[in-house]
């Protein structure tokens, strides 16, 4: 989609720092972290919330959880812990619609989330 942000930083319209890429999906380093890791795992297909998914994308999002259980270990917190999660819509706060699953580690986190 030609005005969605994460469809842009796919194309390479706009630049990210990219810390993972294959044929689906892209993991850049969020612009602003909010825990010493902060990552966004992006399908390259744009999909605008959970609420769009299909069986046929079961697969897709399976990599992309187990892509940030890859990530968090690659950076030492597989053991120390992480938090993945995807915000839908308005009140839980998503501001880019083209689903992205945040993955955040290095400090302790909160529960429940604000
Ligand atoms: P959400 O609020 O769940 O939709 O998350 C959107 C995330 O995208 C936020 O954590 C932003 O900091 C992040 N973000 C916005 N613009 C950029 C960008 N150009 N590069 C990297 N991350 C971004
Ligand atoms: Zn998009």
């Amino acid at each position: 989609m030609a005005d969605c942000l994460f469809c842009r930083i796919v194309a390479r319209e706009i630049p990210s720092s990219i810390v993972f890429e294959d044929d689906h999906m892209v993991a850049i380093k969020d612009i602003n972290p909010r825990a010493p890791l902060h990552v966004l795992i992006i399908p390259k297909r744009h999909i605008a919330t959970l609420n769009d998914l299909t069986s046929p994308d079961d697969v897709l999002v399976g990599e992309l959880v187990r892509r940030a259980a890859a990530l968090a270990a690659e950076h030492g917190y597989a053991e120390r812990g992480f938090r993945t999660v995807f915000n839908t819509n308005r009140e839980a706060g998503q501001s880019v619609f083209h689903i992205h699953l945040h993955l955040l580690a290095g400090r302790s986190l909160t529960w429940p989330p604000g």
